[in-house]
């Protein structure tokens, strides 16, 4: 890193912490040749990402917007707000890893239901219905009958939840109130 007084490239470290809520390392460091003091900011590069949508649209990716459409479809299902924007977070940091800019919002769909999958089977099932345009309550019954023989399976990629066990064992009756709460 250069120094602003005199130029030269070669500083020693004096102190590093993290700053902007754990988002950037702040580094007060001394010059090894005027012995001047300056501080340096380290943060993760920031690349816009395109989203291409079904259409063929193209437009930046915005994670205000896709929590917006978490947070609809997770009403009443006792997921926190937090937990939702932690939930974006994730998806945000994992395309931000990408070697590609661009992403389907299909593929960001399907990284939305695989992670509520593990949160809440009312919060999945809403999510499903809304982003794969469910036309009737026959594709809500598919869509949960599904999720169950994926979460049922033992050698199934996806870890077990002790939530999703529970709720593989349940009645018929259970079912029909969790529909309830689905469709209300
Ligand atoms: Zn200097």
């Amino acid at each position: 890193m250069q120094c602003p007084f005199c130029q030269h490239t070669d500083s020693r470290v004096l102190e590093s912490r993290s700053a902007e809520a754990g988002r950037s390392v702040r580094r007060r460091r001394e010059c090894l040749r005027c012995d001047r003091r300056f501080t340096t900011y380290e943060r993760i590069e920031f690349v816009p990402i395109t989203v291409i949508k079904r259409d063929g649209q193209r437009e930046s990716f915005d994670p205000s917007k896709l929590l917006r459409g978490i947070v609809r479809a997770c009403e009443k299902t006792g997921i926190s707000a937090v937990r939702l924007e932690a939930l974006v977070d994730d998806i945000e940091a994992e395309l931000q890893q990408r070697a590609i800019r661009e992403v389907t919002s299909n593929e960001i769909g399907e990284t939305v239901l695989r992670k509520l999958q593990l949160l809440s089977e009312v919060a999945y099932v809403r999510f499903a219905s809304v982003y794969r345009q469910f036309q009737g309550i026959r594709d809500f019954v598919d869509e949960l009958n599904s999720l169950r023989e994926r979460v049922s399976q033992p050698n199934s990629e996806e870890p077990a939840r002790s939530r999703l066990e529970e709720s593989s064992n349940r009645t018929e009756e259970d079912r029909s109130q969790l529909m309830t709460q689905l469709i209300s």
